[in-house]
């Protein structure tokens, strides 16, 4: 990945122009493909940053946070459960021994991988009594160090779960290559389209299952081009992150 200049997300100013200027990108992108943008939800990630920038980012108009880690992500939001307006998205790997985290105060869940993990969630979930949006992270850079399912296992996989009837299967996510290389990222993005178009048809309610995670701060115009419904943008909004990427995915970047 090229390593762009992220612009500096210091005050509320600051964060409200780049808000401002993400979701204009995201509107031309989607113009560009023949899309309305309503069509994609931009989900800002707040890794990384700290509780008074993200509270400077909520009333500057942030209404979704997208956290990788479970247990930071959930002492973010003990800090800050006087925000009810804001919704709390986990998108990193989960151990099955954290389901308990992320049933307790996550809107949804964009990491699922395994039957093991859906199992630890239902049950955390039932006794909490609520339901959890999740998608299931397929992997289709074919990197050996990303998380999620084969793209030839995810049919069969998502067939097993209405057996957990407190997961609401939303859509798919992935993480594209690292890489500079266009036509390689957009192959990971068409990828997931194609897949969940495979996958829709031969559901029994094709309605579940219309959403498509992906693209963050580096590609996220191109994923749009290629059908995205909720885009991932971390750097892009909160200016550029001190710590390596290395830190959320093993061996990040060192294909690029
Ligand atoms: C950090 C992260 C992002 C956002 O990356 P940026 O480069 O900050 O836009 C997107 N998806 C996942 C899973 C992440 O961990």
């Amino acid at each position: 990945m090229s390593t762009p200049n992220y612009p500096p997300a210091e005050t509320r100013e600051d964060l409200a122009k780049n808000l401002q200027a993400v979701q204009d990108r995201i509107s031309s992108a989607a113009q560009r493909a023949g899309r309305s943008p309503d069509e994609v939800r931009l989900l800002p990630v707040s890794k990384t940053i700290d509780e008074a920038h993200i509270r400077l980012a909520v009333d500057a108009g942030c209404r979704w946070l997208g956290e990788n880690k479970v247990q930071e992500a959930h002492r973010k939001w003990e800090a800050m459960t006087d925000l009810d307006e804001v919704k709390w998205s986990v998108i990193g790997h989960l151990q099955t021994n954290k389901a308990k985290f992320v049933a307790r105060f996550a809107s949804e869940f964009q990491a699922l991988d395994s039957l093991r993990l859906a199992e630890a969630l239902d049950r955390r979930l039932q006794a909490e009594g609520c339901g959890l949006d999740v998608f299931v992270q397929v992997n289709t850079s074919g990197e050996a160090s990303k998380y999620g399912l084969e793209p030839q296992e995810a049919g069969r996989f998502i067939a097993e779960l209405p057996a957990f009837s407190s997961l609401r299967v939303r859509g798919l996510m992935t993480l594209a290559a690292f890489s500079t290389d266009e036509a390689r990222v957009r192959r990971c993005f068409s990828t997931l389209r194609t897949l969940r178009d495979q996958i829709r048809q031969d559901a029994p309610d094709p309605a579940v299952l219309e959403e498509l995670s992906m693209g963050m701060s580096g590609d996220f115009e191109w994923a749009i081009d290629e059908g995205a419904t909720v885009v991932r943008v971390g750097q892009a909004i909160f200016g550029p992150r001190l710590l390596p990427d290395s830190y959320y995915w093993p061996a990040a970047g060192t294909d690029s």
